[in-house]
């Protein structure tokens, strides 16, 4: 989890190289509960791979055990080690009695200078909209504003790898898009490899760049390719976004 790292660059462009992911026959059961079936996965060093799978295949699974939280049983990792991985949980997890900006800077290593801290807090709390509430508490924040603070905290710290597992779940759709928004306007100016998991067809196309399609439980995976749909045409009311939709969904129902 975010941990060590070098001090300085946090915000600057290009600061962090982000971490290629190399996952080779990742195998996981909980008792006879088999999840995780020889995985294998390459995820392209900078830019977003959307895991989009149904819900209980072993999604979460895949993250905590790529985090370190969790031992795999079989297979291998190389690429990112776990001390350059930051989480983004579907809940914000922030600590409640802590203000908004010491929520964040508690992931900054200890090494970084007081104001060196300070700055990158106030500039990432800009990035998402939240400086004017840099002392406002959890308890004092909408859902979308928690969120907003989590993912400042997830990108305040340089790592090389940040995943996130369905982070935007419980929010209704205008306030996902706004956050969608949000997360890539700080992947722009914050780059890292991203893995994004989810279980809508809708958000695995408006954030990847490339696709990983999982089987459900015991999850293994059955298409990984390219979003074909150009940036501008990531929207919801784009022909070419419907029709790439539908094409998805039937995908998955094949199977
Ligand atoms: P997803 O995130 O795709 O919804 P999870 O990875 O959370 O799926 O869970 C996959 C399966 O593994 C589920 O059936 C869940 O009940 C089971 N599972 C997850 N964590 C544990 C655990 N710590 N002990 C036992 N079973 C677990
Ligand atoms: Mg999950």
């Amino acid at each position: 989890m975010s941990g060590a790292g070098s001090p300085g660059g946090a915000g600057t462009p290009g600061a962090a190289a982000g971490a290629s992911l190399s996952i080779h026959g990742l195998v996981k059961r909980f008792d006879d509960l088999p999840v995780l079936d020889g995985l294998d996965l390459e995820v392209p060093p900078q830019g977003v791979t959307a895991v989009l799978g149904p819900s209980g295949c072993g999604k979460t699974t895949l993250l905590r055990i790529l985090a370190g939280l969790v031992p795999a049983d079989a297979g291998r990792i190389e690429g990112a080690q776990p001390d350059q991985v930051t989480i983004l949980f579907q809940e914000p997890r922030l600590l409640p009695w802590e203000t908004v900006r010491a929520n964040v800077e508690f992931v900054l290593p200890p090494e970084w200078e007081p104001g060196e801290r300070a700055a990158a807090v106030e500039a990432v709390l800009a990035d998402v909209q939240m400086a004017e509430f840099a002392g406002y508490y959890p308890a004092e924040l909408s859902g979308g504003m928690a969120q907003r603070v989590a993912l400042a905290r997830a990108f305040v710290y340089p790592g090389e790898l940040l995943l996130l597992d369905e982070p935007f779940q419980g929010l209704d759709l205008s306030l996902r898009l706004s956050l969608i928004g949000v997360f890539e306007r700080l992947l722009a100016s914050r780059p890292r490899t991203s893995l994004f998991v989810t279980h809508s067809v809708r958000e695995a196309l408006l954030v990847g760049e490339e696709i990983a399609l999982l089987s459900a439980r015991p999850a293994r995976i059955l298409e990984n390719s390219g979003n074909d749909l150009p940036r501008g045409e990531r929207r919801l009311d784009s022909e070419a976004f419907l029709r790439r939709e539908r094409d998805l969904y039937r995908a998955i129902s094949a199977v």
